[in-house]
């Protein structure tokens, strides 16, 4: 992958860069407030190299999920400010992607200078699934500027306009995020050093599913805990009462235990299970064994045994890939097992990625310091489609 130093002087250049700014934000006050500003941070190194390198910045992301027409709440206009705090200079801000304010916008820019576009996602043709439809944005996008960066890590597996196809249309480069974030999900995939433990949890198993099937061919543990586990318990003979239960995967989790078997794969499961009487942090709740669920109950967390089983299995470990947290985080009395294993990863001294949103989110809101961990994946996505094995369109049009 080429990178922005291959893309020759900057300057006098408008350099167009897909960032990802789709940050969480509160909007019961009177101004919408950024509740966790960490994409915006992770954004920041890329731009700011480029501003250095005397380039003319027009930054392009998405927030949230509004339908192809402009929404206020959806607005970008909330994180210019934090962006030009973080960047320590003044932002640009058009109120549109690709009309009169962002060409003006564009025309105005001096060399160091940088500008946001509005919303990527106010226009249809940023998430269509018809070519022809998202190649006359992407063209208007590229008219804008004279190269491409690409450092939205958290949506290079979708085939979108400002992923996708702008990079065919433009001289393009990865950008610092891109381009760590690929090399940390090398690191887990192409000879990774061993023990080479993955702890999976989160809610759904099938969200998982794909992560499981190909890393049972190059992990040497997999632990798994989270609302997930009880399909695996299920799966082993299990009773698990009120807890969550994805009946139609049953079959392929079994398959998975037997074909763990046959390659020497570790499936570590846990020994014990806090179950509550519902889901709530004021229920009546206690650790009972993991094939001792009551049928009345819910299973929110891995038990304490389980989570000193669980970190004995990733103290020796050399890499770790964790995604997903191993209870209901969220509410105190189901955090200790996320804690136990978020600790075990820090206590140890392998190389320690985490992906996923919630995991991420999760590490912050236990008050865990990031830099104690090897990587923490700004893309849950992403990362996990890479894990699968999947060719991510936003990666490969930038290796073409
Ligand atoms: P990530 O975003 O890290 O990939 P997921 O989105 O898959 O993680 O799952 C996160 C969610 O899983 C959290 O909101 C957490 O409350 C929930 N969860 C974890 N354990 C359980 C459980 N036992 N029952 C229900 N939900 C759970
Ligand atoms: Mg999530």
């Amino acid at each position: 992958m080429k990178t922005s130093d291959d893309l020759g002087d900057l300057r006098g250049k408008r350099v167009l860069v897909r960032s990802d700014l789709n940050v969480p934000l509160d909007h019961s006050g009177e101004t919408p407030v950024i509740t966790d500003d960490g994409r915006v941070r992770a954004s920041v190194p890329t731009i700011k190299k480029l501003l250095d390198a005397g380039g003319r910045v027009i930054v392009v992301a998405h927030l949230g999920r509004p339908k192809g027409t402009p929404e206020a709440k959806y607005s970008l206009q909330p994180v210019v400010g934090r962006l030009s705090e973080l960047l320590g200079v003044p932002v640009a801000f058009a109120t549109d992607t690709v009309g009169e304010s962002a060409k003006a916008t564009v025309e105005a820019l001096e060399d160091g200078g940088v500008a946001v576009l509005e919303n990527l996602r106010f226009n249809a043709g940023e998430t269509s699934k018809d070519e022809a439809e998202r190649g006359v944005f992407a063209d208007q996008l590229a008219s804008l500027a004279d190269v491409f960066v690409s450092d939205g890590f958290g949506v290079v597996h979708r085939k979108q306009a400002s992923v996708y196809d702008v990079a065919q249309r433009l001289p393009h480069a990865a950008g610092g995020l891109v381009l760590t974030e690929v090399e940390v999900l090398k690191k887990l995939t192409v000879e990774p050093e061993r023990p080479y433990a993955v702890v999976l949890g989160g809610s759904k198993v099938s969200d998982k599913l794909g992560v499981i099937d190909n890393l049972l061919g190059k992990a040497d543990r997999i632990l798994i805990g989270g609302g997930m586990v009880f399909t695996f318990l299920k799966a082993k003979g299990y009773e698990v009462g009120k807890s969550l239960l994805e009946e139609d995967q049953l079959e392929t989790v079994n398959g998975y235990l037997k074909r763990a078997e046959e390659l020497g794969v570790e499936i570590v499961l846990p020994v014990d299970i806090v179950a509550a009487e519902a889901f709530s942090a004021e229920a009546e709740h206690g650790a009972v064994a993991a094939d001792q669920i009551p049928a009345d109950r819910l299973g929110l967390d891995i038990g304490p045994e389980s989570g000193t089983l669980f970190a004995s299995k990733l103290a020796d470990a050399k890499t770790v890939f964790w995604n997903g947290p191993m209870g209901v985080f969220e509410l105190a009395p189901y955090s200790d097992g996320t804690r136990a294993v978020a600790q075990a990863l820090i206590d140890g001294d392998g190389f320690s990625v985490v992906g996923g949103g919630d995991s991420a989110a999760a590490v912050r809101t236990l008050g865990f310091d990031e830099q104690a961990f090897g990587h923490i994946s700004t893309g849950g996505g992403a990362s996990l489609e890479f894990l699968e094995g999947k060719t991510l369109p936003g990666i490969a049009v930038l290796e073409s």
